[in-house]
């Protein structure tokens, strides 16, 4: 995917190349930087006084975007592997223009400032630019902001003509505005026409995205569709992120819960802090040492277990780019003195890849998370933490169904969060545990978390398993 964009010389700027200040990109080199879905290059395919074009390719490697994006029907098919993510300008975009033109985007320019105020004769060419509502979506969003706005809808193969069109368009945007609120323009709408579902973008990126707007979208006429398809990024993004999300539709997004709404839901009970003190009791009783909490979220056991005298190191492990962010800074790890700061890492990776940084621990914690995983990927779960990883100890907790009656905010039949893909009785959780233990070698231990109700049980059942024969069984 690409963005060109072109400066023409003017009576006010009647050198062109001033682009390549704006841009802090010199227009005889080539720069290329990692953006963690590929890589993008700068470079200019032209540079005169007359006329200047900066064009920004990025490179998305399909497979990195494979392994960041999940859902059983992805699973099953080559849609992750084979798609228009490579090709068409999206959100993926918007991040690339961000890291490479952060400076523009800002407003700085420290060699030329006076010229960050200055308008410019540009023009904005996107050759493949999918556009959710075609030519009358993009011209509401450009013409409002002041741009001529030219657009041909994509072929979908030149060499047959007989097969149509494709549902892309090719768009060019002409107008004079300063290139820090042309790149703005670019960086909040070109998701917003894509209006697709980004699992590959941090929760910070779409927040970012938004503050792009500040000075303009309030004004536009289209402020409250841009700003609801935003959100629904945002949350989309999250969840996705968050939970490795199994391809919700688009309709479901609108109504969506998040973790507040579970912790509300359980709030009477304070049941977090159970949890949270039976497992450090569990780590504790099982020799602590070093500990790995897979699925750590924003980094709630990771401190209470860096307070255990008998833990020697934690690794946090999360999916999301977004918690681990929260994570670290709840933890203050930038304030720690350097020999506490050895004994806490935390990084990304998902619980349904094999992954060598998970072996050799004593203590594995997985939290509240199995119920996030599709039931029909946990066998690879499984195999990944009791066969592969392999600790001494693994300590899984995970909502028990029974005790939802208990509720008064849930009403029956409802999960306790929108993204749990089950919740099992515990006949369920000892079922799978028992097969676990049979598959991998381990032996285990059952105790409740919460008020033990007789007929329900407890809220969260807990499973102790320790490797080797002889154990709790
Ligand atoms: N253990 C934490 C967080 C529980 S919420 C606590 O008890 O406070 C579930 C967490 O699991 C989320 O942070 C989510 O990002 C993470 N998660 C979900 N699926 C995962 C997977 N397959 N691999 C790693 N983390 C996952």
């Amino acid at each position: 995917m690409l963005v060109s964009i072109t400066a023409m010389a003017t009576d006010t700027v009647p050198d062109a190349t001033n682009l390549g200040y704006l841009l802090h990109k010199h227009p005889d080199r080539v720069r290329s930087v990692d953006v963690g879905f590929g890589r993008a290059h700068v470079f200019y395919p032209e540079s005169s006084a007359e006329q200047c074009t900066a064009t920004l390719l990025v490179e998305v490697d399909p497979i990195s975007l494979s392994r960041t994006r999940t859902g059983s029907k992805g699973a099953q098919t080559l849609e992750p592997y084979v798609n228009d993510r490579p090709y068409v300008a999206s959100s993926m975009l918007s991040v690339a223009l961000g890291r490479l033109y952060g400076s523009a985007l800002a407003g700085n320019c420290e060699n030329r400032p006076e010229l960050v105020d200055q308008p410019l004769d540009l023009e904005v060419s996107l050759p493949v630019v999918p556009v959710r509502g075609g030519e009358e979506v993009l011209r509401s969003l450009f013409e409002p902001l002041g741009y001529a706005v030219a657009c041909d809808v994509v072929a979908l193969d030149e060499e047959f003509p007989s097969w149509g069109d494709s549902p892309y368009l090719s768009v060019t945007l002409s107008s004079k505005q300063t290139l820090q609120r042309c790149l703005e323009h670019l960086y909040v709408l070109l998701p917003v026409m894509d209006d697709r579902k980004h699992y590959w973008i941090g929760e910070e990126e779409i927040e970012k995205l938004l503050r792009r707007g500040g000075e303009w979208l309030p004004e536009h006429p289209k402020a409250d569709f841009i700003t609801k398809r935003y959100l629904r990024f945002r949350s989309l993004t999250r969840e996705a992120l968050a939970q490795l999300a199994d391809g919700l539709d688009d309709t479901d997004a609108a109504d969506e819960t998040n973790d507040a709404s579970e912790q509300a839901i359980e709030r009477p009970l304070s049941l977090n802090d159970e949890r949270m003190h039976a497992v450090v009791g569990a780590v504790v009783a099982a020799g602590g040492g070093r500990v790995v909490d897979l699925g750590c979220g924003e980094g709630n056991l990771v401190r209470r277990l860096l307070a255990e005298g008998s833990v020697s190191e934690v690794l946090g492990v999360d999916v999301s780019i977004g918690a681990l962010d929260k994570a670290e800074k709840r933890l203050h790890l930038d304030e720690m003195s350097e020999r506490r700061r050895e004994q806490v890492h935390l990084i990304q990776g998902a619980l349904t890849y094999t992954d060598d940084r998970l072996r050799g621990f004593d203590v594995a914690t997985v939290i509240e998370v199995i119920e996030h995983v599709d039931e029909e990927r946990l066998d690879i779960l499984s195999r990944v933490l009791f066969g592969d990883a392999a600790p001494g100890t693994v300590i899984v907790t995970t909502p028990n169904v029974e005790y939802n009656v208990h509720f008064p905010k849930l009403s029956v039949g409802t999960l306790r969060h929108r993204d749990h893909r089950f919740e099992w009785t515990r006949a369920e959780f000892t079922t799978w545990a028992e097969q676990v233990c049979s598959d991998y070698g381990y032996t285990v231990a059952f105790g409740p978390i919460g008020p033990d109700d007789a007929a329900t049980g407890p809220p969260t059942q807990m499973a102790v398993f320790s490797k080797g024969t002889g154990g709790a069984g």
